[in-house]
């Protein structure tokens, strides 16, 4: 049986401690993935001020979500320039400050 050169046997060394340092770093990745995921679940439709359940709405085609206790709201870009043509987010502001009046009562 051979005995392999000292410099093959550095060559192995080398190729399996950069195979370990890419398992490692994708089993890192695979984690830091999965935590991220799990954060964005635990997130979804909660307020990004006070964290409790956001209300989904539709006004003038506009989809948002709106928190009824700190009243924050939350909607795409797209959304917004469309309620800002013709008075609309006007009317959006007055539908969504009569949900806010009408939740402080209830
Ligand atoms: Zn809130």
């Amino acid at each position: 049986m051979n005995k392999p050169s000292l410099k093959a046997s550095m060559l192995e060394k080398e190729y399996f401690l950069k195979k370990d340092r890419e398992l490692i770093d994708k089993i890192k990745h695979d984690e830091e993935e999965k935590k991220t995921q799990a954060e964005r679940a635990l997130h979804f439709g909660k307020c990004s001020h006070c964290g409790a359940k956001m209300l989904s709405l539709e006004i003038d085609a506009a989809a948002m979500l709106f928190c009824e206790s700190c009243h924050a709201v939350q909607m795409n870009l797209h959304d917004l320039d469309n309620l800002s043509v013709k008075h609309k987010l006007k009317h959006a502001i007055s539908e969504l400050l009569i949900k806010a009046k009408y939740n402080k009562s209830a």
